[in-house]
């Protein structure tokens, strides 16, 4: 079995074919897996990047019949069962693989809706570099906002733009909240931390549109007492190196000058359900997904299957019941993938994949959040401590369970912030 991708889906797929008579190899570009849900706290300095990774090769360690392979997979040869793979370690010249049965987790990257060039502006947190990126960006700009004597200059370098209310730009834009107004408050002399504004721009008119009204209502509440000023219903049309420039549905057209800006927006599906989607055929969604069959396999081939933020799922009946792209889903998912391998193996019957919701969770600042947990509404402290435990229940390896509780009481304690350090490679 070749496993493309250690992500959520990836990952569990893998773990889940442990007592499984096959061979499985783990291809991945990264040597480790990233807990993408606490990306915004290494982003804005209240977490090392190693505590919200784990090596693929130690969380492995014990599965005997599983191996790591580090490199970039580039393509697919269906027909001959092969999957391509470049950038091997030693340099060696692309190679192929061959699998009996292929997995596909490849996840999503953020869509800069047809405005690549705005990325080297407003860099996104969907992975450890890009984190390292925004976390230098911000810490950057307090220390700019030091040094600059012209209060326009100032103020822009004291400006925060996070692009997307969605759970990521949330927590995001309530951290560099409580970073400016609290953590900060008092570390320099001539630049006013506090008076940092920090603004979440959102196209839609409310915040967390995936939570019911009352709950994006709450955390909005949250957001604004911590320092965040939602700009609702304002689409970005154009950032720079200096400025955002939003326009509102009455077309009024207002330059933000803002020298930090972060990218919490749509997202695209890997480009290898493109990949896929070409050998096969398989339809391709507006956000580049492939739609796979009810038991996640590519249509025509049964050999190949692919889950997690890169594909949707069509229904027995042929319609699609949209997924979201969070990591329970994909999750769910690779356990499927692997249950559906063994299930094989023994020739019994597959069921097609049934999603099962859990519910629905973001925080919004330190001890603020929202939850909706199949109808249960909550929000507040309670809330937090639930999205606090969870997050460390599914954080991958028990020393960085151990380290990131202590970080967090030690923060909570001290509202302090021990991974503020600005990356002079960028
Ligand atoms: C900032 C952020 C915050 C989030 N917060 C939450 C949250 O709070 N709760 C929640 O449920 N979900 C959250 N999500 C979503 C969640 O992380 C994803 O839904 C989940 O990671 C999807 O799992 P996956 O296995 O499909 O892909 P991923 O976990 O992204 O894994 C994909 C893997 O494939 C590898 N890969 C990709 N392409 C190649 C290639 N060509 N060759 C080799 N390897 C490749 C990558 O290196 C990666 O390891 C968040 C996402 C982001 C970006």
């Amino acid at each position: 079995v070749v496993v493309v991708g250690g992500g959520f889906g990836g990952l569990q797929a893998v773990r889940g074919l442990r007592k499984a008579p096959v061979e499985v190899t783990l291809v991945d570009r990264h040597n480790f897996t990233l807990f993408q849900p606490l990306a915004y706290q290494v982003a804005t300095g209240a977490l090392s990047p190693a505590e919200i990774a784990a090596p693929l090769r130690s969380v492995l360690k014990r599965q005997q019949n599983a191996h790591v392979l580090l490199a970039d997979v580039t393509g697919f040869e269906l027909a001959q069962q092969q999957v391509t793979l470049e950038n091997l370690a030693n340099g060696q010249p692309p190679t192929t693989l061959h699998y009996d049965t292929l997995v596909v987790a490849g996840g999503s990257r953020y869509s800069y809706f047809g405005h690549d060039d705005w990325h080297v502006f407003a860099p996104e947190l969907k992975s450890l570099d890009g984190a390292i990126e925004i976390r230098t960006r911000i810490l950057n700009a307090f220390e700019a906002a030091e040094v600059e004597t012209d209060p326009e200059r100032r103020q822009a370098w004291l400006t925060f733009v996070v692009v997307g209310a969605g759970p990521t730009g949330v927590e995001m834009a309530g951290q560099i909240a409580e970073l400016a107004h609290d953590t900060l408050r008092g570390d320099f002399r001539t630049a006013d931390t506090t008076s940092a504004r920090v603004l979440l721009v959102e196209a839609v008119d409310r915040i967390l549109t995936s939570f019911p009204e009352s709950l994006s209502a709450k955390a909005q509440q949250a957001l604004e007492k911590l320092g965040v000023t939602p700009l609702l219903g304002h689409m970005v049309v154009d950032i720079d190196g200096d400025s955002v420039t939003t326009r509102t549905p009455s077309g009024e057209v207002e330059r933000i000058p803002a020298r930090t800006v972060t990218w919490a927006a749509g997202v695209n599906a890997s480009e290898l359900a493109g990949m896929l989607g070409e050998q096969s055929g398989a339809e391709i969604d507006r956000a580049g997904r492939i739609v796979v069959e009810p038991d996640l396999t590519l249509p025509g081939h049964p050999e190949v299957l692919a889950l997690g933020d890169m594909v949707q799922v069509r229904a027995g009946d042929g319609t699609i019941t949209p997924m979201p792209g969070i990591a329970p889903v994909a999750i769910q998912q690779g356990r499927y993938a692997a249950k559906l391998i063994q299930q094989r193996l023994h020739g019994e019957p597959v069921e097609p994949f049934r999603y099962r919701d859990k519910g629905n969770l973001a925080t919004i600042g330190r001890s603020k959040a929202v939850a909706d947990i199949k109808g249960l509404k909550l929000s507040g402290f309670i809330a937090w401590v639930f999205w606090l435990f969870l997050h460390l229940f599914y954080l991958i390896g028990f020393q960085n369970r151990l380290l990131v509780l202590l970080r967090w009481l030690v923060s909570f304690v001290t509202r302090g912030r021990g991974a503020r350090l600005i990356d002079d490679r960028l």
